[in-house]
């Protein structure tokens, strides 16, 4: 029977103290595998919570290299990783955190074609990539292996977050984009950002990853509003669209 070693025990000792998580919980967390995409100002905080709780197998796939402006809020990053590819220096960084869990830093694109690779043995998705495309390729290849995956954005002062069900029950995100005439929201690189915005962006979705990989129940198909300068949040209950391209049949 599977149990935790004495240094496990001493390491993840005041969440195991959690009911919510307990040596079962932990044991899922060391048994589950996350594919992260993107290595910026979600992605980071994301892997590093992720490690630290203990998820056992973690994959990271982002196509840059660190450059002198991620600094500000890619804060796992320093002077001397920039022009690095940024799946090395953040796994190497983990690694020196956690060298218990397994990390895989993949330098590339999440699209239809890596799509295959990238979700092999994979448990759940987190979407730091900011990019639309990458998000309509994550939803359509999630959904044909009913895979469940967290959506997150974050732009100038504010952001937002969406868990998405494995079958789609709450709707898809197409069905939000398309709901929304393409709703793009532009990325950090011609809108800029203010670095705890994405942190704090960040946080709602390692909160979600953990407690649904401890069987938690989250607020699927709920979208989350978060503006971090205005101090407002909201959230509002995505409609699945019966002529969605992707959950509505329609193909
Ligand atoms: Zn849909």
């Amino acid at each position: 029977m599977e149990t935790l070693t004495d240094n496990q025990l001493t390491r993840y000792a005041r969440q195991l103290l959690l009911p919510q998580v307990d040596l079962d919980g932990q044991m899922r967390l060391q048994r589950s595998c996350v594919l992260v995409v993107g290595a910026g100002g979600l992605g980071c905080p994301v892997t590093q919570y992720l490690a630290g709780a203990g998820v056992g197998h973690i994959r990271v796939v982002d196509p840059d290299q660190v450059e002198l402006s991620n600094l500000p809020r890619q804060v796992v990053y320093t002077e001397a990783d920039v022009g690095i590819a940024k799946v090395d220096a953040l796994t190497r960084r983990l690694r020196a955190a956690n060298a218990d869990i397994v990390l895989e830093g993949c330098v590339g694109r999440f699209d239809a074609d890596a799509a295959q690779g990238l979700l092999d043995g994979v448990d759940l998705v987190i979407d730091a990539s900011d990019s639309n495309q990458a998000r309509l390729d994550i939803d359509r290849s999630t959904y044909e292996r009913q895979l469940p995956w967290l959506m997150g954005a974050a732009v100038q002062t504010a952001g937002q977050w969406i868990a998405f069900d494995p079958i789609r029950q709450g709707g898809c995100y197409h069905c939000l984009v398309f709901a929304d005439g393409d709703e793009a929201l532009g990325g950090c690189t011609a809108l800029g950002i203010l670095g705890p915005v994405a942190g704090m962006i960040a946080m709602q979705q390692s909160l979600a990853a953990l407690k649904y990989l401890l069987g938690a129940p989250l607020p699927w198909g709920v979208v989350h509003y978060a503006d971090g300068w205005a101090d407002e949040y909201s959230s509002i209950t995505l409609t699945a669209r019966p002529d969605c391209p992707l959950c509505g049949g329609g193909d």
